[in-house]
């Protein structure tokens, strides 16, 4: 599953959170930002509809960090910087 709040994207591959014990990115979310992301049926899922997020979310990356640090790193969130790719091909980092 995946959603979006103002300029991020959080992926979430749910097929990890199968053998999770910790959920905590349910936990994290709710210490962190503003606990948009809750418990259904031992996987995390929006508290709400898709304007929900957009509306809600603070952006703060704390799921992901959390899952990665206690839970199966199933969450990958998406961050993009605009003129990023410009900045890096103008520098030679590409
Ligand atoms: S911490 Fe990671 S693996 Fe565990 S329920 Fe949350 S997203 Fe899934």
């Amino acid at each position: 599953m995946h959603f979006e709040e103002r300029t991020i994207k959080v992926v979430i591959d749910e097929s990890k959170c199968a053998g999770c014990t910790t959920h905590a990115c349910v936990a994290g979310c709710k210490l962190f930002d503003r606990g948009i992301l809750v418990l259904k049926d031992g996987k995390p899922a929006l508290g709400g509809d898709a304007e929900f997020a957009q509306r809600i979310g603070t952006e703060c990356l704390a799921c992901e960090y959390e899952c990665w640090f206690r839970g199966n790193k199933a969450i990958t969130i998406e961050a993009p910087i605009p003129g990023l790719e410009e900045y890096k091909r103008k520098h030679g980092v590409l």
